[in-house]
């Protein structure tokens, strides 16, 4: 037996890897599976440029077996196995990623799937495991060796026996302590759960024998054990399915199965994009709203793939804020990942993806506000809000995307218009796009000032949230229009002046009386000209409005 010490370095890595690297401990089982994967891919490759070895679909997959007696936990797969000098190489000298070799050596570039890149994955198992035994017989090779560490110190590597061609990779776990507990990870069904969050789209079955118990056959009431070998993944991603294959039930069912909500989402969208940067997305725009969406707990965000593994749960720079309801995943072959593989390097792969997607989303909004009219209602009532604050915030630098998805009730067609309907059947002398703030529909309906605006024919958008009038500050301008709060002193129109100076001056008194009465409450009492059936109103001169005043007025500062 030979026993060997970690370079210097390399040991060094390893403390950090076992302290530092990965902030979940589980990701030990996605990092083994991934290897796995490799290896079986490895001979896939092989089989496709040697004419003497066939791929046997069915030979090839990857078992995880428990010991709870012993407390281990193996990891078995049938790919390509490593011989003594590449159990040395790859698993001796940690950075030395004999995948990434692999790729380089076979010039397997893009559109493939090889996971390793970085040669860490493997030691994570350091942060469950007291001591690592790799048993392994590479392809072609008689011999098998057993290579084994109990961490920092080094690793011996002797002679095994070993029947067929792969690597079993058994883990003997760390005792529990106080804070930690490792037995977890001898339990199925903490097993079955760490596979499908992380790695259930790998593409070679990952084998478990399940026990549990069953209703016996034939026997009423009574209970059998039974143990099964199950296949915990689902192997084939819905999003690399072919779109024709997918009917909308399945799209559903995905939707349920991820929890991505308990709602029927009104749309799916389905991209496979080959391009500058190639990805495969699955998108969905629920119906109504998360409970703690308008909270600071809401947290935006895509799941994130990297060639079919998950590497994010919720990656936030794939939504801008304004359409942070959509839920959904991303998987892309082409993303640069930092060392953990947790956390993305903010390149420029992720910002056109990102780009594209808001894209999409934008273009399936406006499809579904033109062809599905009553469906967008009932998606706006849910997420309108968070769309105007879209135009809101960030100074308006993002209105173009949005100002053609927000809806406000309009008090001609009595329901809910776009800014295009509105500005589309303007008549021909009006000048400005008129609004009216106010609590609510039926209250801006009482409101004196709009009856001279709709008196001369003029449609009025109501509104009724806080955030309406800030959004359309932002939008300013909309297809040459500017917008007018119908209580502004020029409405922008002549009105029939029916005062005459001595009307003004017969009636001076009285406005100086009720101007100290009023007192600060208002600047200046006077005629007006726009009142028809009501006897007084407000209205103001500076750039704000009333309706905003009270806003700015009840934010906290
Ligand atoms: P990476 O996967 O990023 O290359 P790892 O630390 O996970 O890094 O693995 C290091 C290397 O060890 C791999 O590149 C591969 O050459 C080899 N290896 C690890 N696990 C296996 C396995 N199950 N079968 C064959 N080779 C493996
Ligand atoms: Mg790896």
């Amino acid at each position: 037996m030979e026993v060997k010490q970690f370079q210097a370095e390399s040991k060094k890595l390893l403390n950090m890897m076992i302290n530092s690297i990965y902030t979940h401990k589980e990701i030990f089982l996605r990092e083994l599976i991934s290897n796995a994967s490799d290896a079986i891919d490895k001979i896939y490759y092989k089989t496709l440029s040697e004419d003497t070895l066939v791929f046997n679909k069915e030979d090839y997959y990857i078992k995880i077996r428990v010991d709870k007696e012993n407390r281990t936990l193996t990891i078995r797969d049938t790919g390509i196995g490593m011989t003594k000098d590449e159990l040395e190489e790859n698993l001796g000298v940690i950075a030395k990623s004999g995948s990434f070799d692999f790729k380089e050596g076979n010039e397997l570039k893009d559109g493939h799937d090889i996971i390793g890149q970085f040669g860490v994955g493997f030691y994570s198992s350091f942060m469950v495991a007291q001591k690592v035994t790799v048993i392994s017989k590479s392809i072609g090779s008689d011999e098998a060796y057993k290579w084994e560490s109990e961490g920092v110190e080094g690793y011996s590597i002797e002679p095994a026996t070993k029947g067929d061609v792969g690597t079993e990779i058994t883990l003997k776990l760390k005792e529990n302590s106080e804070d930690e507990n490792y037995d977890e990870y001898l339990e199925q069904y903490r097993l079955k759960a760490i596979i499908k969050r992380y790695s259930d789209f790998i593409r070679y079955p990952i084998k478990m024998d399940i026990t549990g118990s069953r209703p016996k056959e034939g026997a009423e009431g009574e209970y059998e054990d039974y143990t099964e070998e199950q296949t915990i993944n689902s192997m084939v991603p819905i999003w690399r399915k072919n779109k024709n294959e997918l009917t909308d039930e399945d799209y559903e069912n995905f939707y349920n199965e991820k929890h991505y909500g308990f709602d029927k989402p009104i749309k799916h969208i389905h991209i496979s994009v080959d391009g500058a940067v190639s990805y495969n997305a699955i998108l969905y725009i629920p119906e109504s709203i998360p409970f703690d969406y308008y909270t600071k707990e809401f947290k935006k965000g895509l799941e994130l793939y990297s060639s079919g593994v998950l590497i994010m749960e919720k990656c936030e720079d794939l939504l801008p804020d304004y359409f942070s309801f959509v839920k959904g995943l991303v998987d892309s072959d082409d993303l640069t990942l930092n060392i953990s593989r947790e956390v993305l390097q903010h390149d420029r792969q992720l910002k056109l993806i990102a780009k594209n997607i808001k894209n999409k989303i934008k273009n399936e909004l406006i499809n579904i506000l033109k062809n599905s009219r009553e469906e967008y209602e009932k998606f706006y009532k849910s997420f309108g809000r968070q769309l105007k604050y879209g135009i809101y915030s960030d100074y308006g630098s993002h209105k173009e995307d949005i100002q053609d998805l927000i809806l406000f009730y309009s008090s001609k067609e009595k329901k809910m218009v776009t800014l295009k309907e509105y500005v589309e059947r303007m008549p021909e002398d009006q000048k400005y796009i008129y609004y009216a703030a106010g609590e609510s529909i039926e209250r801006i309906d009482k409101l004196p000032q709009t009856e001279i605006v709709a008196e001369k024919g003029y449609e009025i958008l109501y509104f009724t949230e806080d955030v309406d009038e800030f959004a359309i500050r932002m939008v300013s301008v909309y297809e040459e229009k500017e917008f007018k709060s119908v209580s502004s002193e020029d409405l922008g129109f002549e009105t029939e002046d029916s005062t005459s100076t001595e009307e003004k001056e017969e009636n001076k008194d009285l406005f100086e009386y009720m101007k100290e009465v009023l007192k600060d409450q208002v600047k200046e009492v006077k005629i007006s000209k726009r009142l028809k059936n009501h006897p007084v109103c407000l209205t103001n001169e500076g750039d704000l409005t009333i309706e905003m005043e009270k806003t700015l007025n009840a934010m906290p500062t």
